[in-house]
């Protein structure tokens, strides 16, 4: 196992305000028609700060500043000036990268191993690479130049907050639009973070806007007449609610919904790769991945041995304190979110399915849910067809490679996939044959700034990340 040093990822090292109000037009402003909320360590249940709700004639604001930075200062801006602007943020993100990780882990709940590793290197990696895009997408040559669409309407869940921060303001500002972007209640501290990076970069003001509140919040931001396009990624059922509030206007839309990938292994797959594979697919970021890979298929020949390696390997996962470098699984998001894993684990139970955890004492204060298999699952059951959204794993077996497939493909969703085997020709021909956006092959869970990223069917549409990621902010 990799051994980290001492490192001084402690509470102490974050300045936690008692109370943030919304960041509108480059300054912290009090919400004036909102009541305020908390927001909770998921570990402790201590309350980290309050925040405010943005109502309607926040809102407002916020698209209104958004749409004169556009107008007046972001939009007619040279492509030139405004890299030099989001290359300051990357720096400010790497050089503020602790900090964040450790405020991510204490607002979400994730392992600081994960946050510091794996969330603030990506994020820091989205704001180069987009900076670099933003000076060529003028005087490309003959023909119309691309044109940004305006105001973007952002809504993002809490699993990766800061990420999914990075994939959409990023990308959105590089092209030429301005933002307003509103994170998830549960986590909206490394979001007013970003606030302050923005200040720190000088970024003009209005061109990036934080207003944070739940659902509704977001509800009336998508549905604000100012907004020109709306980027969302959360559940199926609120992108559904989305493409019906603004069908019939102009807005354009990108949805990123959920998944219940299949991670595919084969008898000739290499085994101890293959094992670390299915752990991370489904024990990484406590199951709260839309592509995790939540349904393992394992041919019938090498069930028995990729079972028993899988189960010794998960009694060694350390469930415990998000801030603690040795914890493997933090804590769950939210108590919504908790009751939700254990419903429909119950249901797992109900349906006939086997379930197994290895002993681990959970914490008695926060929101746990341990690492689980369950075995014996057929394709009908509900635990191999709705998004769990946490540490629990369904397993499922095949025969044929055609089997494998048909298997696969028989889910609503269609974010992601994985294949492992030593066959190349099998890898090519099972990549064409999944209907998922991101096919991983003897590996999961990779993301890449330069690799598009989005769903086939009830997993949504639009490509965030690469140079597709920059076409759902450009209009020809
Ligand atoms: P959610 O849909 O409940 O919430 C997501 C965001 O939408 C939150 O900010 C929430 O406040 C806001 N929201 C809620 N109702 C709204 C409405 N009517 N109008 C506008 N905004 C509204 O999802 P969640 O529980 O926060 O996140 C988990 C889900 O997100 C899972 O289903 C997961 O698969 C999905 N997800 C998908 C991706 C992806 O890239 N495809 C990435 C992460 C998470």
């Amino acid at each position: 196992r990799f051994e980290y040093a001492p490192a001084p990822e402690s509470r102490a090292i974050v300045d936690i305000k008692s109370s943030y109000g919304l960041f509108i037009n480059g300054a912290f402003t009090e919400a004036t028609d909102g009541k305020p909320f908390k927001t909770v360590s998921p570990a402790s249940e201590e309350v980290l700060a309050e925040v405010s709700e943005a109502g309607p004639a926040d809102v407002d604001k916020a698209v209104r500043a958004a749409r004169k930075a556009y107008d007046k200062v972001w939009g007619p801006m040279p492509g030139r000036d405004r890299a030099k602007y989001l290359y300051r943020i990357a720096r400010l993100i790497q050089e503020r990268s602790r900090e964040l990780a450790v405020l991510e882990s204490l607002d979400n709940g994730k392992p600081i191993r994960e946050s510091r590793d794996v969330d603030l290197p990506l994020v820091a990696a989205h704001f180069f690479y987009y900076a670099g895009w933003a000076d060529k997408l003028e005087y490309a040559g003959a023909g119309e130049n691309p044109r940004p669409l305006g105001v973007a309407a952002q809504v993002i869940p809490w699993n990766f907050p800061l990420m999914m921060l990075a994939w959409k303001i990023a990308p959105a500002l590089a092209a030429g639009n301005t933002v307003v972007l509103k994170p998830a209640e549960t986590t909206p501290l490394t979001a007013l973070a970003f606030a302050e990076i923005c200040q720190q970069a000088d970024l003009p003001p209005g061109v990036v806007n934080i207003i944070t509140g739940a659902g509704r919040t977001g509800q009336a931001l998508v549905e604000h007449e100012g907004v020109d396009k709306v980027a969302f990624t959360g559940s199926t059922a609120v992108g559904r609610a989305i493409a019906k509030a603004v069908a019939g206007t102009d807005k354009k839309v990108t949805l990123e919904l959920g998944g219940k990938a299949a991670n595919i292994v084969f008898e000739d797959a290499p085994i101890d790769q293959t094992v670390e594979g299915i752990v991370n697919g489904i024990f990484f970021n406590q199951g709260h991945v839309c592509c995790a890979g939540s349904r393992l298929l394992v041919q019938e020949s090498v069930y028995d041995e990729v079972l028993a390696r899988l189960k010794r390997r998960m009694g060694t996962l350390r469930v415990g304190d998000p801030l603690d470098k040795n914890t493997d699984i933090g804590a769950i998001n939210s108590a919504e979110q908790l009751a939700r894993i254990r419903e429909l684990s119950q249901v797992g139970e109900d349906e006939g399915s086997e379930r197994w955890s290895p002993e681990c004492e959970l914490p008695t204060q926060g929101f746990w849910f341990p690492p689980t298999v369950f075995t014996g699952v057929s394709q009908a059951h509900r635990i191999a067809r709705e998004e769990i959204f946490g540490p629990v794993l369904s397993v499922l077996t095949f025969r044929t490679p055609q089997e494998a497939v048909e298997k696969a493909n028989n889910t609503p969703f269609g974010l992601s996939a994985g294949v492992w085997t030593d066959k190349g020709s099998r890898i090519l021909w099972m990549a064409n044959q999944l209907r998922a956006g991101v096919v991983w092959a003897n590996t999961f869970n990779r993301f890449d700034p330069t690799s598009p990223f989005g769903g086939y069917k009830e997993s949504g549409y639009g490509r965030e990340g690469g140079r597709h990621g920059l076409e759902a902010y450009l209009a020809h």
